[in-house]
């Protein structure tokens, strides 16, 4: 059977971060009920995508999934494994917001099947916290990691910024020592990117908001991935980092171009060469007026090169003569010292560099300009 992974986006959060542009809307009880419904009633209307396929992953993303109650999550996956074959084995995510709200939320998902954490930490220093709009503290991000440990869950990955407001190197290693303080498994390290229409797109524009220079960025992100080195993570994508056999399996369903099948508003999908997605719009969702918006052809030889250069090991397989020539010559020229081209025992490889990876956006659209 042909593995397959599930996405269930939450939409709800119970205030908004200052810098977020995803899709989401205000936690709320009667809409929270209404939206359970819905993913139920959703999921069992998609089951003929499991025809022939096992659901390895499930991954339970916003949003803010841990504003909902633990029963609802619980509800959801008894959905999906009433509308699907799930794997002994499957990974089952949930994004969480570390907060008191989880002495109820936790217990109640890791008796539901829930094996994998993900940790909305962002930074260790209260201050950095505050900027980003995030209320607890350094202590509370630990005593939810134990929760989560004394539960049994011990695949837990946190998320840390890089680039916020007032972050200097030794903030930034406060940071990334707490991080190793706390024994988990996974982290993954984003650039605070100002997004349009956010508060600090307008805070920006309006020379409120200061943020570290480029070059501090750059030594930001050096540091972070030396940091975890050492701390016995081994960086696998641009952005995330493992211990060894932590990888996050849902996530690289993205980057190796496999199917997934995702629910909610603003949810993508790709399954059989198509993808699709569903509207944002949290009212239409519920009330079943949204409509699937087709999003074209998936899996073509440039797609797949773009998604995996996000990877540290790279494009690897067949590829044709001509790109192959174009990049080893490239390699040796304009991209010198942000590619590795060769060939090795899994066939022609293309893979970014750690300088490649710094400059990741402008390497891989030289790359894709080849094929
Ligand atoms: S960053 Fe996460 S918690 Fe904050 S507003 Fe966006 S979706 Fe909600």
């Amino acid at each position: 059977m042909k593995p397959l992974g599930l996405y269930i986006h939450i939409p709800f959060c119970k205030s908004f971060c200052p810098y977020c542009d995803f899709y989401k809307v205000k936690a709320d009880s009667d809409l929270m009920q209404k939206y359970l419904e819905a993913v139920v009633k959703t999921t069992a209307s998609f089951s003929h995508y499991g025809e022939g396929r096992i659901v390895d992953t499930i991954y339970f993303g916003g949003g803010t999934p841990s504003v909902m109650d633990g029963d609802a999550i619980a509800a959801m996956i008894a959905a999906i494994r009433d509308a699907f074959v799930v794997a002994e084995d499957a990974e089952i995510t949930v994004e969480c917001n570390p907060s008191s709200d989880l002495l109820d939320f936790l217990p109640k998902i890791a008796k539901a099947g829930v094996n994998r954490l993900s940790f909305g930490m962002q930074s260790s220093v209260t201050d950095e916290r505050r900027s980003l709009g995030r209320a607890a503290d350094a202590a509370r991000v630990r005593a939810c990691v134990e929760l989560a440990k004394a539960l049994g869950i011990d695949n837990i990955s946190v998320d840390l910024m890089l680039g916020v407001p007032s972050q200097s190197l030794s903030s930034l290693s406060e940071s990334l020592d707490f991080i190793s303080s706390l024994d988990v498994k996974h982290v993954s390290a984003y650039m605070l990117k100002i997004e349009e229409g956010t508060v600090f797109d307008k805070r920006y524009s309006e020379g409120k908001l200061v943020l570290p220079t480029e070059d501090e960025v750059v030594a930001f992100y050096n540091l972070t991935i030396a940091s975890l080195e050492g701390y016995g993570f081994s960086q696998y994508e641009i952005s995330n980092f493992a211990k060894s056999g932590f990888e996050s399996r849902h996530n690289l369903k993205y980057w190796n171009d496999e199917e997934y099948l995702g629910i909610g508003p603003a949810a993508h999908s790709f399954v059989d060469g198509k993808r699709f997605f569903f509207e944002s719009d949290i009212e239409g969702f519920i009330s079943g007026d949204s409509s699937l918006v087709p999003d074209g052809e998936g899996g073509s030889f440039e797609e797949r090169v773009m998604l995996a250069l996000r990877l540290n090991k790279g494009f690897c397989g067949e590829m044709p003569d001509k790109f192959f020539s174009d990049i080893l010559n490239e390699s040796q020229a304009s991209l010198k010292g942000f590619v590795d081209v060769g060939e090795d025992e899994c066939g022609r490889f293309v893979r970014l560099t750690k300088e490649g990876f710094l400059v990741s956006n402008t390497v891989i659209g030289k790359i894709l300009e080849m094929i």
